[in-house]
């Protein structure tokens, strides 16, 4: 996986960050955490944009 981001409309609803913590982090919404390499964490990533109940959450391949 080469990118991973969250479009508007994230409704803090925390499951992004309950699925893959080393990746996402909710402040007033929910963020990609700095630095994070998201090659490692493809499976992770697409649990919790799949589960994103607003379909934010994007990533390519
Ligand atoms: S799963 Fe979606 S709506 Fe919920 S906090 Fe994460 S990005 Fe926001």
């Amino acid at each position: 996986m080469k990118k991973v981001w969250i479009e508007p409309g994230c409704i803090t609803c925390g499951k992004c960050e309950f699925i893959a913590p080393e990746v996402f982090e909710i402040l007033a919404i929910a963020y990609v955490k700095k630095d994070v390499d998201p090659a490692g964490y493809e499976k992770l990533i697409k649990e919790a944009s799949k589960h994103c109940p607003v379909q934010v959450i994007k990533y390519e391949e």
